[in-house]
């Protein structure tokens, strides 16, 4: 979730939804009833013979945000009804068929970094209390091993990821206990850029990755925690898989090529998640998917900056102006079939093997037509059935995928400490850079 995108989503709740600006649907959402149906029993039956498992949703971050951590004044049973509805509760998991979830555990980019530890630990804390609250639903996982039998038992596996590097708050010493505490990735960045690893949608200073920022990932590839590149820039993609012995993956990002968004993963970086064996997953956050939308912002924003310019002053005539401009250019907006898109653009240019889904539920406020809650997966599957992947594909896509990488970065972690048994000494000082 960034400040970003929530400035996003509350203007563009406002809008009207203009029905010729909905990106092209393709047969399959016209096709009639039954053959949907038919689709859909095919794609749920796969998803319960693997795991699906997520690659980032922000329910931790919500329970901050609504009732400071405070799980009996918001119960997971039923979190639809609210005045300000949620995407993830118990029965709509159920129903999306999911079987594994990475819990971002956040730490808004607005707080002062001093705070960002104290913050990353009450909400692995948080996950912590969840899962215990709804034991015959959630069990915490550490590796692909402990994922595959809660999956078994008919449990969603509940993993960890941290997002962005403030989390550790230049400090190996911390980043090792946090991996202690059950944190399996860490994006190197969030909106921010770091002292150690330039952000995506932050002014860049390092170019990168610093030098202190590259033991960091040593250091994640010995502890067996991944490596994921989501929200960071660029160059610090390219440095930190040129540096990373471990697959690395995006936990939530989609395909630059279809999208110039900054969020997204350029070309050539496609080219090293392959060489790389690492994984994509795919996100279905609107304006990082298409790119019609992306560019409406765009021009939003423009219009917004030459009226608070022309009328200086006069706020309430800027609004009444911007009111009139929305209701002249409706927000395009996106579909399930648009996320569908980035699939298939990702498996023609790397293939099958490094593609999964991240779909960011409940660190965004809009979603794509079609995907409106974790309930939804199976429809986006569906879709992919349509469109000619096989069962074998589907499976890969849903979980075994993922799997296959936290098994590659446990093993390569067993190997880099049997190579140093001691962790690194190194602290942020002795880099010059
Ligand atoms: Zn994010």
């Amino acid at each position: 979730m960034t400040r970003l995108i929530l400035s996003i989503t509350i203007f563009s709740l406002f809008f009207a939804i203009d029905a010729s600006k909905v990106n092209a649907q393709t047969d399959y959402a016209n096709s009639n009833a039954t053959n949907r149906a038919k689709f859909l029993a095919q794609a749920t039956s796969i998803l319960e013979s693997v795991p699906l498992i997520d690659g980032h949703n922000d329910v931790p971050i919500q329970y901050r945000s609504r009732v400071r951590y405070k799980l009996s004044q918001l119960d997971f049973h039923n979190t639809s009804d609210l005045q300000r509805p949620m995407h993830t509760d118990i029965p709509r998991m159920k129903a999306g068929r999911l079987g594994g979830q990475f819990w971002s555990v956040y730490v808004p980019t607005n707080v002062p970094e001093s705070e960002s530890v104290q913050i990353t630990l009450e909400q692995i804390d948080f996950v912590h209390r969840l899962v215990d609250a709804y034991p015959d639903f959630l069990e915490i996982a550490h590796t692909a091993d402990d994922v595959e039998r809660i999956f078994g038992n008919g449990k969603v596996a509940s993993l960890m990821g941290m997002e962005g590097g403030q989390s550790i708050g230049n400090s190996l010493q911390v980043l090792r206990q946090m991996y202690e505490l059950g944190a399996r990735y860490m994006s190197i960045t969030h909106g921010r850029t770091l002292d150690w690893a330039d952000s995506a949608t932050d002014t860049p200073r390092h170019d990168g990755l610093t030098g202190f920022g590259e033991e960091v990932i040593r250091e994640m590839n010995w502890l067996g925690m991944m490596v994921d590149l989501s929200h960071a820039s660029a160059p610090t993609m390219r440095d930190a898989i040129a540096v990373s012995t471990a697959p690395v993956i995006f936990s939530h990002s989609s395909a630059m090529g279809l999208n110039n968004h900054p969020r997204n993963v350029p070309d050539d970086v496609l080219d090293m998640v392959k060489e790389n064996n690492g994984i994509v997953m795919v996100t279905f956050i609107p304006s990082f998917i298409f790119e019609e939308l992306h560019q409406h912002i765009s021009n939003r924003n423009a219009e917004r900056a030459r009226l608070d310019y022309y009328y200086t002053g006069q706020p309430d005539l800027v609004s009444e102006k911007m009111r009139e401009w929305d209701a002249a250019n409706p927000a395009p907006v996106a579909t399930l079939e648009t996320v569908a898109n980035h699939i298939d653009y990702i498996k023609n240019r790397i293939g099958i093997d490094h593609i999964g889904i991240g779909g960011d539920y409940d660190g965004i406020s809009l979603l794509p037509e079609g995907l409106k809650d974790v309930s939804t997966y199976p429809d986006l599957f569906a879709e992919l059935l349509y469109r000619g992947y096989t069962e074998e594909e589907l499976k890969k896509i849903a979980g075994l995928n993922i799997l296959r990488v936290m098994r590659d970065v446990e093993t390569e972690s067993i190997r880099l400490q049997s190579e140093r048994p001691q962790a690194s000494e190194a602290i942020i000082g002795d880099y010059q850079d």
